[in-house]
């Protein structure tokens, strides 16, 4: 059967439809692998919900034009700019906005419509409404991760707007039907087809969302139990090109669809705990190469962080808790790093710090991940045990060009090193970027410029090479400056 909601890559389909799938779609299968399975979704409802609305209000304005109602047409000609920035949104995969405007301007136009076009008779009831059911439920699919304002919010208002144009005529307000019994009664039949299979698709795109994430749910189960999980290592180098620390990405390869992106399933595994195993798993794997490198010139020197999410920090029980999983003599040689992002402070303030000491006394080493894109508030900086800032990669991607990103790396590079902090820029991928931020003070670097996230065996060789000087990770500008 014809899968239209199905996620990867684009169905499948016999002749002149896959085109238009595949265009909906709009993703290469890379790209299909790499978005998490809702925001492909989201995606397709995007791009399918900004052509329909094109479609729709084009003809509507040229409707209400011809019947001299300039505000009328006035306010299709909006929705049709506004279908057009949803698709341009959608390609940039500004999927948030795009949503929100999608679903305001459709509600907007179909009040309009309805209004208008739609004036009840005392022979035939208004339909236009109707198109107002699979815009609520399609608001309840994308807006699902929202607050509950507007999660709810927005459904919420589209089914009032759809009760009151069922129960209110327009006619008593002086507006008269612009078409006659027999076009409405037409269009009622047309408008009462297409509403019942919006409802259907929505309903498909919702049952095999919620299907394929449970699905998802229980192989990474299954991957976590029987140890399927792999840990890549990212250097984390000194300006002179010296792998001084690395940090552990968590990998998973899924038997059918290969490798998924953590964008996808780390969330997943934080909702549904499954974090905690398998956060156990990299922190074993890491305590153990860490071991292993004891000893060697090339490897002992190197710091390993660990991402730690909340859910692994308040693990509920005892044999859970991360820091036991730490052998003493590890913990105290300082080569140990957790990474903490600022969502971690949405949990009791006093609780977090109490944890961070107790982490602290063992010798763990604890960075703040992606600083500045979260709950960034300066007293924690003052309050907090803390060893390392790590830049986030939106302050270091448009470096050198963009002024406002230079000055933001700046204020956090100088605030850590006066706070006696340890500074780390991540998402490095150019030469450029290191010179500026060199030029700013931050002294380590982590990101695609030096090399991609490896698995465990190719790291060790890495840095052996690197020791040995067969291989320089220096970049050629960094070596100038
Ligand atoms: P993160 O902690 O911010 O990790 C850095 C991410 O940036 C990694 O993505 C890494 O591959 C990517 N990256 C490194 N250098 C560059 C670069 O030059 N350019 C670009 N564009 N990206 C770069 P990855 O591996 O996909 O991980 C995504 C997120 O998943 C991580 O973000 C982290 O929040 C989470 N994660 C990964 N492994 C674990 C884990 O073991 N435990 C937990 N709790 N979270 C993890
Ligand atoms: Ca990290
Ligand atoms: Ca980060």
């Amino acid at each position: 059967m014809l899968d239209l909601t199905s996620a990867g890559s684009a169905p499948r389909l016999p002749g002149l439809l896959s085109p238009v799938l595949s265009w909906l779609h709009g993703l290469d299968a890379q790209e299909a692998r790499a978005l998490p399975s809702f925001d492909r979704r989201r995606l397709l409802l995007l791009r399918l919900g900004g052509a329909l609305m094109l479609v729709n209000a084009l003809p509507w304005g040229l409707f209400f034009w011809a019947h001299r109602l300039p505000l009328a047409s006035a306010v299709d000609a909006l929705v049709c700019l506004a279908a057009l920035s949803v698709l341009g949104m959608a390609r940039l995969r500004l999927l948030r906005v795009a949503s929100l405007l999608l679903l305001l301007s459709c509600l907007l136009s179909v009040i309009v419509q309805a209004l208008m076009a739609d004036v009840p008779t005392p022979g035939l009831p208004r339909t236009l409404q109707l198109f107002l059911l699979p815009l609520a439920v399609l608001a309840t699919f994308l807006l699902q991760n929202e607050g509950r304002g507007l999660r709810a919010g927005l459904p919420i208002l589209i089914l009032s707007a759809f009760a009151l144009l069922v129960t209110t005529s327009t006619a008593r307000f002086g507006f008269s039907p612009l078409m006659s019994d027999e076009q409405r009664h037409l269009g009622g039949i047309v408008n009462g087809v297409a509403t019942s299979i919006m409802i259907f698709l929505c309903l498909r795109v919702m049952l095999n969302e919620a299907r394929e994430s449970s699905a998802l749910e229980r192989d990474f189960a299954h991957a976590v139990a029987a140890g399927e999980l792999e840990v890549y290592l990212q250097p984390q180098c000194s300006s002179d090109g010296h792998i001084v620390g690395a940090e552990a990405l968590m990998r998973w390869r899924h038997p059918q669809r290969g490798y998924i992106s953590p964008a996808e399933f780390i969330p997943m595994a934080e909702q549904s705990g499954l974090i905690v195993p398998a956060g156990e798993f990299v922190l074993k794997q890491v305590c153990s190469a860490l071991e292993r490198w004891t000893g060697d010139p090339a490897l002992e020197g190197i710091a390993v962080a660990v991402n730690v999410s909340a859910a692994q920090l308040f693990a509920a029980t005892p044999a859970h808790q991360l820091s036991d999983l730490v052998p003493g003599s590890l913990g105290r040689s300082g080569r140990i790093k957790f990474e903490l992002t600022e969502s971690i402070f949405v949990n009791d303030f006093s609780a977090v710090r109490e944890l961070m000491e107790g982490l602290r006394g063992q010798g763990i080493r604890i960075s703040l991940d992606d600083f500045g894109t979260g709950f960034s508030s300066l007293s924690y900086l003052k309050k907090l045990p803390l060893d390392q800032l790590k830049i986030d990669q939106a302050f270091v991607r448009d470096l050198p060009e963009d002024e406002r990103s230079g000055k933001i790396a700046l204020t956090i590079v100088q605030l850590g090193k006066d706070l006696g902090f340890e500074v780390v820029a991540e998402g490095v991928e150019k030469a450029a970027q290191v010179e500026a931020l060199l030029a700013m003070g931050c002294g380590i670097f982590q990101g695609f410029l030096y090399s991609r996230p490896v698995p465990l065996a190719e790291f060790e060789r890495l840095a052996a090479d690197v020791h040995a000087g067969r291989l320089s990770l220096m970049p050629r500008a960094a070596q100038v400056a």
